[in-house]
């Protein structure tokens, strides 16, 4: 699918989007080419005690924080939500996600199945896709071929792999990232979805019931 938003209307309010599904289902790979393709989609940059990987950037992929910085976060309330997901604490800044919706642009949180709850939990409007791999196999052999992390770390993700999956029956959407090409096309058809909402576009709705 060759998705054509040229001449698209932008959204008025932003959709706060959660992204969730088992370490290795394909989050991060979805979420980056959905904004290359989308206008105005922001990320929201988490937190995390977790190391950084070969290749991931401080500011861009994560802020890397030690264990101390994480706990003054959460204690200041500066975090939306977080969580200890595989051994590591990870977690939401809580302004630039409240700043980005009050400007009207929408912003996808990529987070653990327990964070979702929390934006649930906390009354916050959102659209939620929970990002599922074909099999248990499949997903084991992708953290494989990723190699950024220790065998150690593979076996401590797939330790929790089918506790996060039984969670998918509470999401919104969901994406089976199987062939790569169509799970893009099927998760930026669910964006696409919740930004042209009627709710979205007072303006437009308007300008033609006037006539
Ligand atoms: P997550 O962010 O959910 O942990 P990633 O996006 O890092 O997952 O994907 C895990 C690995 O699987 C990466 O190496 C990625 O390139 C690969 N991958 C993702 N989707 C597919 C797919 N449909 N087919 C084959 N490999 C994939
Ligand atoms: P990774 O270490 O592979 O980047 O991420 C591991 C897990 O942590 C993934 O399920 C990811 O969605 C989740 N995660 C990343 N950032 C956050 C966050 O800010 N909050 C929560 N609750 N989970 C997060």
């Amino acid at each position: 699918m060759s998705l054509d938003l040229s001449s698209w209307p932008r959204p008025e309010r932003g959709v706060l989007f959660v992204v969730t599904g088992a370490s290795g289902t394909g989050k991060t790979t979805l979420v980056r080419q959905a904004r290359e393709v989308i206008p105005d989609l922001g990320f929201s940059v988490s937190a995390t005690t977790r190391p950084a990987r070969a290749g991931e950037v401080d500011g861009r992929d994560y802020h890397f924080v030690d264990r101390e910085r994480f706990a003054e976060m959460a204690a200041a309330g500066e975090l939306l939500e977080w969580a200890e997901v595989y051994g590591n604490h990870y977690g939401t800044p809580r302004a630039p996600v409240v700043e980005a919706l009050e400007r009207g642009e929408s912003i996808v949180l990529d987070i653990d199945t327990q964070g979702a709850e929390q934006v649930r939990a906390a009354g916050l409007a959102h659209v939620s896709v929970f990002v599922l791999p074909p099999d248990v196999a499949t997903l084991e052999a992708r953290l494989r071929t990723r190699s950024t992390d220790s065998e150690a770390v593979i076996a401590r993700r797939m330790s929790e792999v089918r506790l996060q999956l039984q969670a998918c029956g509470s999401f919104d959407h969901l994406v089976v990232n199987d062939e790569l090409s169509a799970a893009h096309d099927q998760f930026q058809a669910v964006l696409v979805a919740a930004l042209t909402q009627r709710s979205r576009h007072n303006a437009l709705v308007q300008r033609f019931e006037k006539g």
